[in-house]
């Protein structure tokens, strides 16, 4: 299978290259060029299997250059003890309708540890099968959760190191200070004096600043992704659709071959996207529903085809949805029209007016296969209200906003389809918002939210949240948007 850039279209590199660079020379995202297709019988099997061979067997049929032992291995490594549930990525059912697939039982309790957890060893196997001896260093803009997830998947794996920018007012106190204690030897932290867009359109200019790599290729380095643009991170995720509709076939809330619809908190597009590729495959999925925050670009594209980044940006109580530019939507645009040039005068318009129109056949392609809708943060907050006092289930503020996404749809609808609700964060992550939510008072701030949190409602905490009060900061510089080169120059001296 050969993977194209989006803005190209043709050549192709294999799954390995692309997933060693990132992001293609063009500018554009590596796509495969076609997508593999299963049937039922393959569903079925998958349905018999734990999360780990859920995982394999969807991997294997993108990433054939890598033997089944070999995935196996690197499958067992990544969704072993280090996630503190046996089923990895288990789905609570609330009611006949509605279940809640949670993402987060990883060391970093967000939903990004699910790809980050697995990517730099599909990194480091796919440098060894191409025979490359510089380090890959990878860089990451984060709006928050992606960025400790990365450093704890990257550190002290030899033959990478890892920096991460983060928007300095744009993430929460927990999230800060868990990026800010990261141990590793291979591993740097450093805020952004701007917005989570301002940091990724930081980190997209080095990636493009082709003097910069001769400089750094000189020093024996070489620059790569772990961003979501990454196929490597990508296409773990789709695993994960798969799993969700086995385990709802397994607990009797779905019948084999039946259609289920997903809805999903979203930011930069990569964790639905990998819905629609299981979709696309032949998982019986209905419809993908795009949830937004008051960030909500993607709502108007799915409704009225503009894409049109110029509004206010706003800090919400679920800030890794707080995007305007969701990179991973270029890829969809790719294959809904399998027209790369097309794509191009698109991302085109973006960067220079920051807007452009999808046309009436692209937009009608798109409705066919996802909805769209948005709730405000109060709607978000009183979600997790409602679905506590009235279920005893804790959700967290970015899951509350897919939560209730869903709820006015069917709303609107009068009728409920069956439905999983993507859930992306421990609560235990967004303490203080949570607490809020519940109606509690609370002066504490920081990680002492986390306890504060699990007194409240009689919930345990994850391990590596409620230890981080007592870790070691180690990571406090920040620097301007325009400095951002020469801070991954200094670290890769
Ligand atoms: C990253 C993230 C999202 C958004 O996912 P995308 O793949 O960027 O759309 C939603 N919720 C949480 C908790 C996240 O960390």
């Amino acid at each position: 299978m050969r993977y194209v850039s989006t803005r190209e279209g043709a050549g192709g590199i294999t799954a390995s290259q692309a997933i060693i660079r990132g992001i293609a020379a063009d500018g554009g995202l590596y796509v495969p060029e076609t997508i593999p297709t299963v049937d039922m019988q393959f569903i079925r099997r998958l349905a018999s299997l734990d999360y780990r061979g859920r995982a394999v067997a969807v991997l294997g049929l993108y990433l054939e250059e890598f033997s089944r032992q070999e995935l196996e291995q690197i499958a067992a490594a990544s969704y072993g003890d280090n996630f503190d549930h046996p089923s990895v990525a288990p789905v609570h059912v609330l009611d006949d309708e509605t279940a809640y697939l949670e993402l987060w039982h990883g060391p970093t309790s967000a939903f990004k540890d699910m790809a980050l957890q697995i990517m730099p060893r599909l990194l480091t196997a796919s440098l060894r099968k191409n025979g490359e001896t510089r380090t890959a260093s990878i860089l990451v803009a984060t709006s928050g959760d992606t960025g400790k997830a990365a450093l704890e998947g990257f550190k002290d794996v030899p033959g990478t190191c890892i920096m991460v920018f983060y928007p300095r007012d744009g993430v929460s106190q927990v999230q800060k200070l868990q990026m800010a204690t990261q141990e590793g030897t291979n591993v740097n932290v450093v805020a952004v004096d701007g917005n989570f867009d301002d940091a990724q359109t930081g980190v997209k200019k080095i990636f493009a600043d082709r003097d910069f790599a001769e400089v750094l290729d000189g020093r024996g380095y070489f620059l790569s992704s772990a961003n979501s643009i990454n196929w490597g991170r990508l296409v773990p995720q789709i695993a994960y659709y798969f799993s969700a509709y086995c385990d709802m076939v397994n607990a009797g809330k779905l019948e084999m071959g039946h259609t289920l619809d997903f809805c999903v908190p979203t930011g930069n597009f990569g964790d639905i996207l990998a819905g629609w590729y299981a979709k696309r495959m032949g998982l019986p999925v209905g419809r993908l529903i795009c949830a937004s925050n008051d960030n909500n670009v993607l709502t108007d594209f799915i409704g009225t085809g503009v894409y049109d980044k110029n509004r206010p940006f706003h800090l919400t109580s679920s800030p890794s949805m707080d995007i305007l530019v969701s990179s991973n939507l270029e890829r969809l645009l790719y294959c809904l029209t399998g027209d790369a040039a097309r794509v191009r005068d698109m991302m085109g318009r973006l960067g220079s007016a920051g807007r452009y129109e999808a046309g009436s056949d692209l937009l009608a392609a798109v409705r066919a296969e996802f909805a769209g809708g948005f709730c405000r943060d109060e709607e978000a907050k009183a979600e997790i209200g409602r679905v506590w006092q009235e279920h005893g289930y804790l959700m967290d503020t970015h899951t509350a906003v897919a939560s209730r996404v869903l709820r006015d749809l069917r709303e609107r609808e009068g009728a409920a389809r069956p439905t999983v609700v993507v859930s992306t964060a421990s609560p235990f992550k967004f303490g203080g918002a949570v607490l809020e939510s519940l109606g509690a008072v609370t002066s504490e701030t920081g990680p002492a939210l986390v306890e504060e949190l699990a007194a409240f409602t009689g919930l345990a905490a994850p391990k590596p949240l409620s230890g981080l009060g007592e870790k070691k900061v180690r990571f406090t510089d920040w620097v301007a948007v325009a400095d951002m080169e020469k801070a991954v120059g200094a670290f890769l001296a």
